[in-house]
Parts: C-alpha cells; sequence; structure tokens
C-alpha cells in the first residue's frame, strides 16, 4: 500500500528536506526541522502524491487514508501529550498547503480545528482563558466557512457577499457598536455570541450547519486544502510560474500552538536576511497576542522584530528584541542553527504560547535581485557558499531585474514626496494608477506603464500585480503577500503606505494631500517606499561594484562564449561594457532605418529601382562608402574582437514607400512620373516575400550587390589596419540552402579581396560562414561546413519555416495554442526544443562531421532566453549573440549550465 501520511514531532521525523517532491516544502522542511532539535509542534503531512490520486479519484479521499491520518493523529497526541476531539484534555490542529515550490498565499489554511461544544468546556476549564477560546472558536467558523464550506464547494459569490466578508462585517459592526477599535477588545461572552451569531448567518447563506463535531472537521479541513490547489488564484499564479498542475499540494495537520492566548504569546514571520537589501541582519515582523494569519493577511501592521528592522513607520512600535528579550535571544539561535544548516536566507514563521517559542515553518526566502547579489556575496566571504554555488544564487530573471531602471536619484530631488510606505519590492516605476486588477491588465495588454493601488495586499490580485509595473498599497506589512509575491518576481512595491485613501466608486484616490483619477501618473521608489506625484526619471543600476565581482565569478566558470547583435558603435560599445566577446551578428540592413539614414536610404532606393544593370552598378558605387564607414565604425570599436557582419538579407520591397502620396514624392524627387516608379515598385511585390527574394537569393540574382559589399568590408578592414588597429572580419551569408549559394558568393569575395589588398599593400584574413536558418541546411550541413567555416543558427527564421508559423503574424495563434495547452511556449521567445532543438542538434553533428572545429553560435533571439542558452550549450555551440542588454542574462545562463553538466557527473 503506498504510504501518504509522514510523521514529525518529538524531535525526530520520518521525512526530511530533500522530500520535498512528497512532502512539499512546508511538509519536508518542518520534518528538517524537528531532525535539527528545533522546537517544532507535532504533526503529520499527507503527500503530494495523495492530493494527485484524490483529483483522479473524482475528489475522494484514497481509501484508508483516514486510517493512516488517524494512527499518525496517535503519534500526535502521545509527543503533545493531548488528546483529539477530547472533553477535558482537546488537541487542537491546523490545516495548511505546502507544494513542492512555495505559492504564497495562493491556497487556503484552517486553523483552530477541532473545537467544538464537546472540546470547547474542556480547553476552557485547562487553559482558564475563555476569551482565548472564544476568539480561536470564532477564528475557526469564520475560517471553515470561507475555506471548507464556500471556496471548497465551488460557490461563487457576488463581489462583497462572500461568506467571509459577510463575517467580517458582522465583526467590525459588533466592534463599532461597542466602540471597540481592535479586535483585542473583544470580550470572552462576546466573542461567544458572535460566534453563534456567526453560525447563524453561515445556515442562511450557505445552507449547511457548520460542523460542530472534530472528526468532520478534520475530513473538511484536509479535503478543502485539496480542493484548493485547484482555486482560482492557485492555477493564475502556476501559470505564472510555470509550476505543473500535476504536482498537487501536500497537506500539514499540525498542533495548534497559540500566539494568542494573552500577552505572553505573540506570532511573528521573519527572514534570517533583509529579503530587500541582502543585508546580514535579522528582518522581521510580530505580533502580540495574535495568530499568523493576522501578520501575513496584512490585516494588522505589525510591530518591528528588532531595533534592525525599525523604520519610519513603526519605529515607535516595540519590538521583540525588547518585549521578550529572552526568547529573541533564543529565536537567534534558531536563526543561525537554520543558516547554517541550509547555507542560505531562510523565511520562517514562529508562534509563542505563554513564553513558550515554536517554529511553524521555515523555507528558503524569496529576494530582490539586489538582495540575492549582497547574500551570495556575503555567504562566499562567510564559508557559507563556494564561487559555484554564488554563480548559482542568482536566477537569471534576478539578474536581469538588476538591469532593471530605478528612479534616477538626482531628479528625485527636484520631486517631493508626497507619501511613504514600507519597501517592499525593489527599483523605480512610473505609471498611471489602475485602481483593479482589471484596469492593469488593460493597460499591459495596451503596452501603457501603470501602477496598481490597492487597499490591502490580496493574493486575488496576483494576475494584476503581474500586469503592474509597480504596487502600492494602503495597508499589509514587509512580509504580507503582496510584499512577498512581488519580491519574488523583482517588482517595485510599496505597501503600508496609510496616506493612500482610496475610493474605488468615484474611481479616485487621495495620496497624501493630493488626490489622483485613475490614469493619472505617480512614481514610486520601491527602494526607499517614496511615493511622487509626477513622473520621475529613471537611470540603470549596473555600476554596483558586487554586480562587477559576481559577473567576474559568472565568466571564471562560464565555458561557452556570449556576443552580442548590434550594427552601431554606441549599442557595439553598450554591449562590450556588458561583457560582450564580439558581434555575432551585424544586420547591415539597419543603416537603411533611424538616425541619419536618410542619405544611404535615397541611394539604395535608387539602386532597388535602377531598370538595367549599369544604372545599378551606378547606385551601389555611391552606397558604397556609406557601407564602408557603418562598418569601419563598429569594427573599430570592436577592435581585436571578432564581428560577424551579415550580408543584406531582407526583401528589397521593404525599402521602399507603400503610400501613393510618398511613391508621388519619390518620383518627383526622381524626376520621373508616379505611374513608372509604381510600375517598379509593384514588380518588387512578391506573395510570400519571407520566402522570395532575400537573403542569399539576392546575391545570386543580383551579384553586383554582394560584390559591393565585399568591397565596403574590405576596404573598412584594410583601411583600420593601415591606422594600426585589429579588425577581426567574419563575412555571413544569410538563408543558405545548399553549398552552391556559397560557393558561388566566395569566388566573388576572394576575387575582391585580392584587388583590395593589392590596394592597400595589406593581407586580409577573415573567416567565411553562414546562417543556418532553413530546415534544409541543417540537412545537408556536412555539405555547407565544406565551405563555411562557422555556422550561426538563426532560430527566428529556423522557428519561422520550422513551424511554418509567420514570425511577424504568430501572435493571435500562439496565445491560443499556449492556452489550449498544444505548444508549452511561444517558440519564438524560448526555444522549441522538441523540434527546432533537433534540427540544431542535427546541423551542428553534420557540420563538424565534415569540418571538426566547425565553430557555431547562434544568433536567433533564444541567445538571450535563459533556457534556450542552457540548451545551446548541451548541444555545444561556441556562443550565443544577443541583444547588448541581455549579454549578462546569457553570460549567467551559460555559466550556470557548466555548472550544472559537472554536478550531473
Ligand atoms: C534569424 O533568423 O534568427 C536571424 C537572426 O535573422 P533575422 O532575425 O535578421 O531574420
Ligand atoms: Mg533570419
Amino acid at each position: 500500500m503506498t504510504k501518504y501520511v509522514y510523521t514529525f514531532g518529538g524531535k525526530t521525523a520520518e521525512g526530511n528536506a530533500s522530500m520535498k517532491n512528497e512532502l512539499g516544502g512546508k511538509g519536508a522542511n518542518l520534518a528538517e526541522m524537528c531532525l535539527l532539535k528545533l522546537p517544532v509542534p507535532a504533526g503529520l503531512t499527507i503527500t503530494t502524491e495523495c492530493c494527485t490520486a484524490y483529483y483522479q479519484n473524482n475528489c475522494q479521499l484514497p481509501a484508508g487514508l483516514m486510517d493512516e491520518v488517524h494512527a499518525g493523529m496517535k503519534n500526535m497526541e502521545a509527543i503533545m501529550g493531548m488528546k483529539y476531539g477530547d472533553p477535558e484534555n482537546p488537541l487542537l490542529v491546523s490545516c495548511r498547503s505546502g507544494a513542492r515550490k512555495s505559492m504564497p498565499g495562493m491556497m487556503d489554511t484552517v486553523l483552530n480545528i477541532g473545537l467544538c461544544s464537546k472540546t470547547i468546556p474542556g480547553l476552557i476549564k485547562k487553559t482558564n482563558n475563555p476569551r482565548f477560546v472564544y476568539d480561536s472558536y470564532r477564528r475557526l467558523i469564520m475560517m471553515y466557512a470561507d475555506v471548507v464550506m464556500e471556496k471548497a464547494e465551488g460557490i461563487e459569490p457576488a463581489d462583497g457577499k462572500s461568506i467571509r466578508k459577510q463575517l467580517d462585517d458582522m465583526l467590525d459592526a459588533y466592534k463599532e457598536a461597542k466602540g471597540y477599535k481592535s479586535d483585542t477588545e473583544l470580550k470572552a461572552e462576546e466573542l461567544q455570541q458572535l460566534a453563534e451569531d456567526f453560525k447563524v448567518r453561515i445556515k442562511e447563506v450557505l445552507g449547511t450547519e457548520f460542523p460542530d463535531d472534530a472528526e468532520a472537521q478534520l475530513e473538511g479541513g484536509i479535503k478543502a486544502v485539496f480542493k484548493s490547489w485547484n482555486g482560482k488564484k492557485a492555477i493564475s499564479y502556476r501559470r505564472i510560474e510555470g509550476i505543473p498542475d500535476d504536482w498537487g499540494t501536500a497537506v500539514n495537520v499540525q498542533t495548534m500552538v497559540f500566539g494568542n492566548m494573552g500577552e505572553g504569546s505573540a506570532t511573528g514571520v521573519a527572514f534570517t536576511r533583509n529579503p530587500a537589501t541582502g543585508d546580514n541582519q535579522f528582518y522581521g515582523e510580530w505580533l502580540i497576542n495574535a495568530q499568523g494569519e493576522d501578520v501575513v493577511a496584512g490585516i494588522r501592521t505589525p510591530n518591528p522584530l528588532n531595533d534592525d528592522t525599525k523604520n519610519e513607520q513603526n519605529k515607535h512600535m516595540q519590538s521583540m528584541q525588547e518585549l521578550m528579550p529572552e526568547t529573541y535571544k533564543e529565536l537567534c539561535e534558531v536563526r543561525r542553527i537554520l543558516e547554517e544548516n541550509y547555507h542560505d536566507m531562510l523565511d520562517i514563521e514562529f508562534t509563542i504560547q505563554d513564553g513558550k517559542l515554536y517554529m511553524l515553518q521555515c523555507r528558503v526566502g524569496k529576494r530582490t535581485g539586489v538582495a540575492a547579489l549582497t547574500m551570495a556575496l556575503d555567504m562566499l566571504k562567510e564559508g557559507l557558499i563556494d564561487e559555484k554555488e554564488v554563480v548559482m544564487r542568482l536566477t537569471p530573471e534576478q539578474l536581469d531585474e538588476l538591469l532593471h531602471p530605478i528612479l534616477d536619484a538626482a531628479d528625485e530631488k527636484k520631486h517631493t514626496v508626497i507619501a511613504k510606505g514600507l519597501p517592499a519590492g525593489p527599483g523605480g516605476a512610473v505609471g498611471k494608477i489602475a485602481l483593479t486588477s482589471e484596469k492593469a491588465k488593460e493597460y499591459r495588454a495596451a503596452k501603457v506603464a501603470n501602477i496598481l493601488v490597492r487597499e490591502e495586499t490580496n493574493p486575488e490580485d496576483v494576475e494584476g500585480m503581474r500586469a503592474a509595473d509597480g504596487i502600492l498599497t494602503a495597508r499589509g506589512g514587509m512580509t504580507s503577500h503582496a510584499a512577498l509575491v512581488a519580491r519574488g518576481w523583482g517588482k517595485c512595491c510599496i505597501v503600508g503606505c496609510d496616506a493612500v485613501k482610496i475610493d474605488l466608486e468615484k474611481g479616485i484616490v487621495k495620496i497624501g494631500d493630493k488626490q489622483f483619477k485613475e490614469g493619472d501618473i505617480i512614481s514610486l521608489n520601491g527602494s526607499k517606499g517614496w511615493v511622487y506625484e509626477e513622473p520621475v526619471g529613471m537611470i540603470n543600476a549596473t555600476e554596483n561594484p558586487l554586480f562587477q565581482q559576481f559577473m567576474a565569478l559568472v565568466d571564471k566558470y562560464r565555458k561557452m562564449g556570449v556576443r552580442t547583435n548590434a550594427d552601431n558603435p554606441e549599442d557595439a560599445q553598450n554591449a562590450v561594457n556588458f561583457g560582450a566577446e564580439g558581434i555575432g551578428l551585424f544586420r547591415i540592413e539597419h543603416m537603411f532605418y533611424g538616425k541619419n539614414s536618410e542619405e544611404p536610404l535615397a541611394k539604395l532606393r535608387n539602386m532597388i529601382l535602377a531598370n538595367t544593370t549599369e544604372e545599378r552598378v551606378a547606385a551601389l558605387a555611391e552606397l558604397e562608402p556609406y557601407i564602408k564607414n557603418a562598418a569601419k565604425g563598429t569594427l573599430k570599436v570592436l577592435n581585436g574582437k571578432p564581428l560577424t557582419f551579415r550580408l543584406m538579407d531582407p526583401p528589397l520591397h521593404e525599402f521602399v514607400p507603400h503610400t501613393e502620396e510618398k511613391q508621388k514624392a519619390l518620383a518627383k524627387e526622381r524626376g520621373i512620373t508616379f505611374e513608372e516608379i509604381k510600375k517598379r515598385i509593384d514588380a518588387l511585390n512578391e506573395v510570400n516575400p519571407m520566402m522570395g527574394l532575400r537573403g542569399v537569393r539576392l546575391g545570386i540574382v543580383y551579384p553586383e550587390i554582394t560584390e559591393t559589399q565585399f568591397r565596403a568590408l574590405f576596404q573598412a578592414t584594410a583601411e583600420l589596419m593601415t591606422e594600426g588597429f585589429d579588425p577581426h572580419l567574419e563575412i555571413m551569408v544569410p538563408l543558405t540552402i545548399n553549398v552552391k549559394e556559397l560557393e558561388h558568393q566566395k569566388v566573388i569575395a576572394d576575387r575582391v579581396k585580392k584587388e583590395v589588398e593589392a590596394k592597400f599593400g595589406v593581407e586580409i584574413n577573415y573567416l567565411y560562414g553562414t546562417m543556418i536558418e532553413i530546415p534544409r541546411a541543417t540537412l545537408v550541413a556536412d555539405k555547407i561546413a565544406s565551405v563555411a567555416q562557422f555556422f550561426s543558427f538563426g532560430t527566428n527564421d529556423l522557428t519561422q519555416m520550422t513551424f511554418g508559423f509567420s514570425r511577424d503574424d504568430v501572435n493571435a495563434i500562439v496565445k491560443d495554442y499556449i492556452e489550449e495547452k498544444i505548444i508549452p511556449a511561444d517558440p519564438f521567445n524560448t526555444l522549441d526544443q522538441e523540434g527546432v532543438g533537433q534540427l540544431v542538434n542535427l546541423g551542428v553533428q553534420r557540420g563538424r562531421s565534415q569540418r571538426a572545429n566547425l565553430k557555431c553560435g547562434v544568433c536567433g533571439e533564444h541567445g538571450g532566453d535563459p533556457a534556450s542558452v542552457r540548451f545551446f550549450y548541451k548541444a555545444g555551440l561556441n556562443y550565443v549573440s544577443c541583444s547588448p542588454f541581455r549579454v549578462p542574462v546569457a553570460r549567467l545562463a551559460a555559466a550556470q549550465a557548466a555548472i550544472e553538466e559537472e554536478r550531473a557527473k
């Protein structure tokens, strides 16, 4: 029989930290903490496999599961010296989710399970604290009704009509009637009355009774946690994070310990280091006389854990360090033991019951990119991790986040801060105010930068948070769900900004003294928690010396080269600063777009619209110096590093005007009739231009076009050589389908090279190679390699031609394909390893079978996608080439691939 239940407690456990797949992150770490002899309330974990079985079984628990649970409960009872459902000495439990990868706040929890008319009197007698018992009872009723009786039953109430909201409103009304400000002012009899009122309302609204039976509550709780795996927010979060639907969640049934037993009790959440900055300080929040949900749900703004956690907002509030110094010391020791065991920063949850400390959770903590960087390098110095581990500690996304803009401090000084909150997520954001997740998604779809402004940090908003460029909330602490999630994504986020007052009905928000409408622009400094009323300028964050230090380690362990796609001196310089080791793709046609393109474009058009070869040759002669200068400028910046120059690729009709007005103007400029111009332009039209007269085909049909380019390139090289530079020219032929094309063009290249060498009296060394971007080329790669000295996989066209998806129109199709799970991801973003990847492998193998030292690279967009970079490393490519801003990310992905390969051995 399958073992579904694993017990932990009493300083021992059946599981351990390595069993995340079976026990989920929470369960595995609870077991580990027991093995580390930390104070953990005894409990049991029901495996993720059981969740899968539950779904396969039409949402029925597997037969015999409850017997296994009962056996586990016996173990808990023995350790804790209490008995579940017992009238005199009742044990209460919590039921919590725990997937393999943490999904903060996305699934449901029920606390205080086991309270019923049979157990309440015993607990009152035992604790001598009726207020605590009825407070726990009303919490159980609220959570159980919400999670088990409504959500798990698939009931979708109208907005504002959920049972949770209704019960919350009753609680608020009760407090208001009594003139109470805080929940803690409610007396025992009042809480008892509230609980009775709640049960009546539940019956009215949901049609069923709240179960007055410990056994029924337990089974209901377990099922509800399984159900919450397929709750709306959990599904959205999985989509975003790429977590597979079939993993399932584990359920942890654990002895309740109480932070709400009075002034000697408390609950808190902490990080073993600062998750926003990475500083080596214990960082956390706590609340006296409260249960954990009060901290994480952002209901009350919590107190700082210690001096290091104090800030402008909370410095007047008392810390645990001040109020409970002994227990605080104990917690610091837990912090030390955990870091030493996990070699990482951990996120912990604890409860103090009547002065006694209990650990309820630990997991590797989410952190910002800056924090990941700082911690990794600190831990290297402290001897906790080695250099390779440092390299593995930053995800490519976190590195990318470091490259993202922050508010320009100089410009910030010119603006006034209108409100301050807690700095929950790093960086800067400037955008239009969105008051709902829907609005944020709408803005995102229209590519409008936006800031989601919300009352509180609600995990239901996960998609809106994703869509927003920044997040600002009125309530919540640094450990609230929104803060955790935003930080995990490296998103700029400010929480607990109580100067924010939202009026959703009117669509307005007051921030401090200022009033804004949805759509007005504000700016956030997420690293400081400051809000500005106008757009503030942004700058980049790569100057950080830690960043340089980290990248030096990355390069130490990286084996595959990283080049860039650039076609002007500025971009090339930028990329070299980011660590590019050369240019893998210089697209000559880019000189005909944008800045300073008018003159060369006019010459190009003369060439395109020429009627005879003579006219075309004459036009090309005028164009040649422009090409030479474009190549020379960038070769000069690259001095000593290779530059792969690609011959002209696009279909020519892309360079002529398409509107009648512009065609008329061109006719006038050239002194010919509009009809004549139109005739010549129409003649260029093709039904499928991407499969038409482009790439090397242009050079075969019009050899004079490539001849001009060869001459310009060799001249640029020769001139630089005579000027004392060290140009490394590589010439690349695009869209090749067979070796004959390469031979045909090479005859021209070699002839022109001799001419230029004679003229300048130099000897030019260059490499002659080809793009591999048509499936046929991969199949005949061995033959092609007999002439080509290098291959560069053009995975944009290779994907286009392999799928038969037009790269320019595919978006509409891909979206549905992904939603319907027909393909896992957009193949133009992340390489289709299953299909296109085979062609890459084949191309490399066949090419090298002919020419062992054939240099292979990739220059399609995939060269900057971390997952694709890992694949290219395994395929044995010598380098990837990507846009300048992605160079550091590609370097990191390449280094990680090398380390992973070594570790797998
Ligand atoms: C490619 O096809 O992958 C490529 C790099 O060339 P382009 O994007 O210019 O077609
Ligand atoms: Mg291409």
